[in-house]
């Protein structure tokens, strides 16, 4: 290769397989490690089982271009105790101190003593908090031994991301305090407005940026909006798809998962649930059941993550949809690169949107009452992202999903693998703007006589139906009646979700007698944008 004159490659070669036991590197891998052992800061954007740890685990474990210890930042207690182990494994000398750390004396004699080890992960509240750590961390910089600053999961650091850590904070002190230690910086989630707030953050220079690809090609992408009950349209598609093949159900709650495992056991298919407030001993036997096949479809909030371990998933169904779209992407991704190399069977990934969407931004807006008002503006925000990428009947789903990451995406190269591409008849625009005005001012007509009416019934008025309910209180007389009766029953449907997704009508809940919500329509914020048409509105849809 083009590397092999680099003075370093002779030993990265023989520790990647004397060490790591693989054969060869991926995508960046090598680029980074060659760029961190010239000393320079390097930030890294891989996915989720892209190989992130390799890139900072081999230059620890060189003698050349490496001098001292690799001190890792990782805000996971699992995570680290799991790489901790793996590495020594491997015969690697490593130290963890973290929170659950008994002896730190012993800690601090082997980073005082001789031989040093060749890693430290330590969580961040360690060098937030410990003087001790703090004065070995000079101690080791006045010797020259400290080869590297490692940030794992860096977007913690970053306020816009929402997964920010305050102890992270502290970071940003790294590079005064030790200005000629290189730092390095890792993440999977980060679109370009993070990586330039990390890489300000650390005060990262001269910096050397490799992104791994977020495309997965064995990935499918499919969106169906709900037919009849949820739980119907999801066993439609596995028995008619995936019959006995093996499959994750992702759900938003725990009761939610129980609800749904037990409906798929009742129509005689082997599931089971999977969520954060079972035992471990419960968890374990689902796990157990699902890597040896005698369960096939595991019911699982996101906390079913680390386990999904297994080469022969076939299908990720979002019974609820996810709460972002880098959520989503992270989870699929973890998913689809567990993969072998070049095996090419796909994994279809089914988001099912019910009408509940609005609700779900509602939800994200009144919820979570403890959340500040940035987090909800955030929580809102990322709701509305996934509303439009379910909504988008016309783009490439994976331009739009790797848009969001910032990275472009020919859509010739996804070659039908998604809803969108694969339809064959080009969708034809529809200018729906008067239409919607005349929508908005039904509503406004209902506001102001104080009636309350829900969204199938404006719709049925707008349509110009004939039934007792409309005739009984005089809906027929109003001007707006029968305005939409030259649109099919799918234009009118999506002309109302799309008013309600931009907020120009709004359902508001009333709770009922026993316990029943109602959902009536009201104006909503953007209601005057519509009416004065500032704000137009256009429909995709396919000819029959
Ligand atoms: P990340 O931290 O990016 O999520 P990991 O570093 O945990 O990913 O790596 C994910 C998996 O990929 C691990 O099982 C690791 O052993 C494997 N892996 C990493 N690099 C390579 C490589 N060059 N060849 C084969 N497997 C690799
Ligand atoms: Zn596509």
């Amino acid at each position: 290769t083009i590397f092999a004159s680099n003075p370093y490659y002779a030993e990265i070669m023989l520790k990647l397989k004397r060490v790591f036991r693989l054969e060869s590197f991926r995508q960046h891998q090598l680029e980074t490690i060659l760029a961190a052992m010239e000393g320079r800061d390097v930030f890294v954007l891989m996915p989720t089982g892209g190989g992130k740890s390799l890139c900072y685990q081999l230059p620890a474990v060189c003698t050349e271009g490496s001098k001292g210890v690799t001190v890792v930042v990782s805000p996971l207690l699992s995570l680290m105790s799991n790489q901790v182990n793996a590495l020594k494994e491997k015969n690697v000398d490593v130290l963890l101190w973290n929170s659950e750390t008994l002896d730190h004396g012993l800690i601090m004699q082997r980073l005082r003593g001789h031989p040093k080890p060749r890693l430290l992960y330590v969580s961040p509240e360690k060098i937030k908090d410990s003087g001790a750590l703090a004065s070995i961390f000079d101690d080791l910089y006045r010797t020259g031994e400290l080869a590297r600053f490692v940030v794992d999961e860096a977007h913690c650091i970053s306020t816009w991301g929402h997964d920010f850590r305050e102890a992270y904070q502290c970071l940003d002190s790294l590079r005064d305090k030790y200005p000629s230690v290189p730092i390095m910086a890792l993440t999977a989630t980060a679109n370009q407005v993070m990586v330039d707030d990390i890489m300000k953050r650390l005060k990262l220079r001269d910096c050397a940026f490799f992104k791994q690809s977020f495309n997965r090609a064995n990935l499918k992408y499919l969106i169906r909006e709900k037919k009849s009950k949820i739980i119907d349209d999801v066993c439609t598609f596995i028995t008619s798809k995936h019959r006995g093949e093996t499959g994750i159900i992702y759900c938003l709650g725990r009761d939610k998962c129980e609800k749904v495992a037990g409906q798929l056991r009742q129509r005689g298919m082997k599931a089971k649930h999977f969520h954060a407030q079972m035992s471990s001993a419960e968890k374990e036997q689902v796990l157990d059941e699902w890597q040896t096949d005698r369960i096939h479809i595991v019911v699982a909030t996101v906390a079913f993550g680390m386990g999904i371990d297994k080469p022969n998933v076939r299908f990720v169904i979002h019974h609820d949809l996810p709460k972002s779209l880098d959520g989503l992407l992270s989870e699929l991704n973890l998913i689809a690169t567990i993969r072998k190399p070049g095996e090419r069977d796909v994994i279809k990934n089914l988001l099912i949107v019910s009408y509940v969407i609005v609700k779900m931004i509602n939800n994200a807006r009144n919820g979570e009452e403890l959340a500040s008002p940035q987090a909800r503006k955030r929580q809102e925000e990322q709701a509305k992202r996934v509303m439009e990428y379910c909504l988008n009947v016309s783009d490439c789903r994976r331009v739009q999903l790797l848009q969001f990451f910032g990275e472009k995406f020919d859509r010739r190269h996804c070659r039908q693998f998604c809803d969108n591409c694969s339809h064959s008849v080009e969708m034809l625009e529809r200018d729906l703007s008067n239409e919607a005005k005349a929508v908005v001012s039904l509503v406004q007509q209902f506001l102001a006589t104080k009636q309350q009416v829900t969204l199938d019934h404006c719709r049925a008025v707008f349509r110009g139906a004939d039934t007792a309910a409309i005739r009984d209180r005089n809906h027929n007389r109003l001007p707006q009646y029968a305005g939409g009766k030259h649109l099919d029953n799918e234009l009118l449907e999506q002309l109302f979700k799309r008013l309600c997704f931009m907020e120009a009508i709004d359902e508001v809940s009333i709770q009922g007698n026993g316990g029943w919500h109602n959902y009536y329509l009201q104006p909503g914020p953007k209601a005057l944008d519509i009416s004065n048409g500032r704000q137009r509105v256009v429909l995709f849809y396919r000819p029959k």
